[in-house]
């Protein structure tokens, strides 16, 4: 944060007109996805009365919404099993009641986004992996996280993935476009937060833009060091 600030006060003097933009990841950099994981695979046993995921917690989530395929054998045997988890998961984790119910922010990172969006000429703008019929639960849910900081998103500066059907490979190239987009909005980005290297190395490699720092939101289960932006 003392580094993202310092960064922001020396664009801010090189640019003191323009609009500066901070752009985030929502999932794993500001909203904890581990929860909502455990909500859905809870809801899974209530609704099928099975017990598989009895006595986890949060700490157990040690894998991510992608990766449940690969981590369902070893607790689960059958493998037709494994194969409606999946597909419940899949179906259920970007319900309007598992976001509303169980989203809820890492400590610590909408103050840092509430101290830049009352900074004059400023904006903090969001670059999802999540696809665009999500937008108004994801406003309305980040809205209803932030009220308590005074936080407050709009449409204009949240950009989604406009495929339905999203995979990692698509999400990567939109996170780019993402900046991109933003960019021809005419703001200035000076910072991109996400919690996986892959999207930063993306951004880095396509946009070739030193004055975009880039952050790894520390959250994820990536490897630590696969990927750490080289530019300070
Ligand atoms: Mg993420």
């Amino acid at each position: 944060m003392k580094s993202l600030s310092k960064h922001y006060h020396k664009m801010r003097k090189k640019y003191p007109d323009e609009k500066i933009m901070l752009v985030f990841d929502i999932d794993d950099t500001i909203v904890d996805i581990s929860i909502p994981l455990l909500y859905v695979l809870k809801k899974y046993d209530y609704i099928n009365r099975t017990a598989h995921f009895r006595g986890m917690t949060q700490k157990d989530m040690v894998f991510e919404e992608w990766h449940i395929q690969d981590w369902l054998p070893d607790i689960i045997r059958d493998t037709a099993e494994q194969e409606k988890i999946v597909q419940f998961v899949r179906a259920n984790m970007w319900l309007e009641d598992t976001i509303l119910m169980s989203h809820r922010p890492f400590q610590g990172v909408l103050e840092i986004i509430r101290w830049f969006q009352i900074q004059a000429n400023t904006y903090v703008g969001l670059n999802t992996g999540r696809s665009d019929s999500l937008r108004k639960i994801t406003l309305d849910s980040l809205n209803l996280l932030g009220s308590k900081f005074r936080v407050s998103f709009s449409s204009d500066i949240l950009y989604m993935n406009p495929m339905e059907d999203k995979v990692e490979e698509d999400i990567r190239s939109y996170k780019s476009r993402g900046l991109l987009y933003f960019q021809k909005k005419g703001y200035k980005v000076i910072s991109f937060a996400d919690n996986e290297p892959a999207n930063l190395k993306v951004i880095d490699d396509v946009l070739l833009d030193p004055e975009i720092r880039l952050l790894h939101a520390d959250t994820s289960l990536d490897p630590p060091g696969a990927y750490l932006p080289s530019r300070q």
